[in-house]
């Protein structure tokens, strides 16, 4: 990878500074997720054919047929997700990295698992090389990570066809768990607030698009 890539340039900081301001304008509010947002290089994790469009409100491909999520998104999600400094938190697909740093940034332990053993092992050595410390897994994150769980927080970045179980298992009582559910085309983002071992609460967000989430409880 071209050292090039990890410059942040003065253009690049300006562009960042408008994304944040398009991710205002869109509703997003935390002022704690713009800061993170303004702070970490979004450019860093792109390939180097692609960074001119880096800061655009966009998905775009991460190589296995994978996307690194918009921006939006990102913020949306992590703005339910409600993080404090100390939370130990589960992502369910790490792809690019961008998600987990955004987390980490926030003061989280983040614990993030993705399904392809290329993207794992490319991230886990480019989030080491940025200095960003994170506990990175390969495997089935359907399935969580029981050997660390319960987490207080756990956030979904595929879209899945159902809740799986475990992650509801695998929250702490008062935990948030952020995950997208529909069909394979487009999907509304849940927020399930875990109140007690058997009850939960559901609010629900139109009008997202990930990626299939595969695996157990995954598209097959
Ligand atoms: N959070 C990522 C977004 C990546 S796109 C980022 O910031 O870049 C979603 C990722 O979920 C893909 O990398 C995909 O390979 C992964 N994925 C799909 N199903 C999975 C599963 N069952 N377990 C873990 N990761 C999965």
């Amino acid at each position: 990878m071209p050292l090039l890539k990890l410059e942040d340039t003065y253009l690049h900081k300006g562009k960042r500074r408008a994304l944040v301001a398009e991710l205002r304008a869109k509703g997003i509010k935390s002022e704690r997720v713009l800061e993170a947002i303004n702070t970490l290089p979004r450019h860093f994790f792109f390939d180097s054919a692609l960074i001119s469009h880096a800061y655009e409100d966009k998905a775009f491909p991460i190589g296995e047929g994978q996307t690194i999520s918009q921006p939006y998104t990102v913020a949306f999600q992590t703005e339910l997700l409600d993080i404090h400094p100390g939370d130990k938190v589960l992502e369910i697909g790490t792809g690019s990295g961008y998600q987990a740093s955004i987390l980490h940034l926030l003061g989280a332990e983040v614990y993030s698992i993705e399904y392809q053993k290329k993207l794992f092992e490319g991230t886990q050595r480019f989030l080491k090389r940025l200095g960003i410390e994170t506990k990175l897994f390969y495997g089935d994150g359907t399935v969580g990570i029981p050997q660390f769980a319960p987490y207080d927080k756990i956030i979904v970045t595929a879209g899945a066809p159902v809740v799986p179980d475990a992650l509801i298992n695998q929250l702490k009582i008062g935990g948030i768990l952020v995950i997208p559910v529909g069909d394979r085309k487009s999907q509304s983002m849940l927020k399930i607030s875990k109140k007690s071992a058997n009850e939960i609460i559901r609010e629900e967000f139109q009008g997202f698009a990930f990626v299939p989430l595969l695996g157990k409880d995954g598209w097959k």
